[in-house]
C-alpha cells in the first residue's frame, strides 16, 4: 500500500475531527448515527427499554438506551440467567446522558446511549472491579465491552463500542 504522495491519503490527513468524537469508540458511533446533542436525535435513536418485563431482578423498571444497544444486552441477560450469573448484578447507574468526559472537549459514548454502568458503588474508576471472570465472557461473547479491560480501568462501564 502507498502512503507517501498518495493524494487519497494526503486528502483524508486534512480531515479535522471536532474534538467531540476523537475517541475511537466515539468517532464509530458519531459515522454510525451522528451528532447526539443535534435537536431530534434521541427520537430517532433512543428507546424506552422495559428491562422488567423479560428480566424482572433487573435494579430498574425501564431505561433509556440506543436502539442497537439493547439487543446485544437483552442476549448477553439471557445468557446470564441461564448460568446464574445475573445476580452479579445490582444496581443501575446511567446509560442515556449527554455528557463530556471529565475535563475533556470529547463527548461520553453514554451520549449516544451507547454504554451502561452497573454496580458503580462496588466497581469505581482505577479499580479492577467485582466481575467474575464468567460474567466478563459473557458480555463480551455478546459484543459488550467492558472498562474492566482498559488502561484506565473503570469497570463499572459496559458498551457497545470500545472506548470512554
Ligand atoms: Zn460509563
Amino acid at each position: 500500500m502507498q502512503k507517501e504522495g498518495d493524494g487519497m491519503f494526503n486528502d483524508a490527513n486534512e480531515i479535522k475531527l471536532p474534538p467531540a468524537f476523537s475517541g475511537p469508540g466515539q468517532l464509530i458511533l458519531y459515522t454510525r448515527y451522528g451528532d447526539p446533542r443535534e435537536p431530534g436525535w434521541a427520537n430517532k435513536w433512543i428507546i424506552n427499554w422495559h428491562v422488567q418485563q423479560l428480566h424482572p431482578w433487573f435494579p430498574q423498571e425501564e431505561i433509556q438506551i440506543h436502539k442497537h444497544f439493547w439487543p446485544l444486552l437483552q442476549d448477553a441477560f439471557f445468557e446470564l440467567e441461564r448460568s446464574g450469573l445475573h445476580t452479579e448484578i445490582r444496581t443501575f447507574d446511567h446509560c442515556h446522558h449527554v455528557a463530556h468526559l471529565y475535563e475533556s472537549p470529547v463527548l461520553s459514548v453514554h451520549s449516544w446511549g451507547a454504554a451502561i454502568d452497573l454496580n458503580a458503588a462496588d466497581n469505581p474508576k482505577g479499580t479492577t472491579g467485582t466481575w467474575s471472570a464468567d460474567f466478563n465472557k459473557v458480555m463480551t461473547k455478546n459484543g459488550i465491552y467492558c472498562g474492566q479491560n482498559w488502561q484506565n480501568k473503570e469497570p463499572m462501564h459496559f458498551a457497545m463500542v470500545e472506548g470512554e
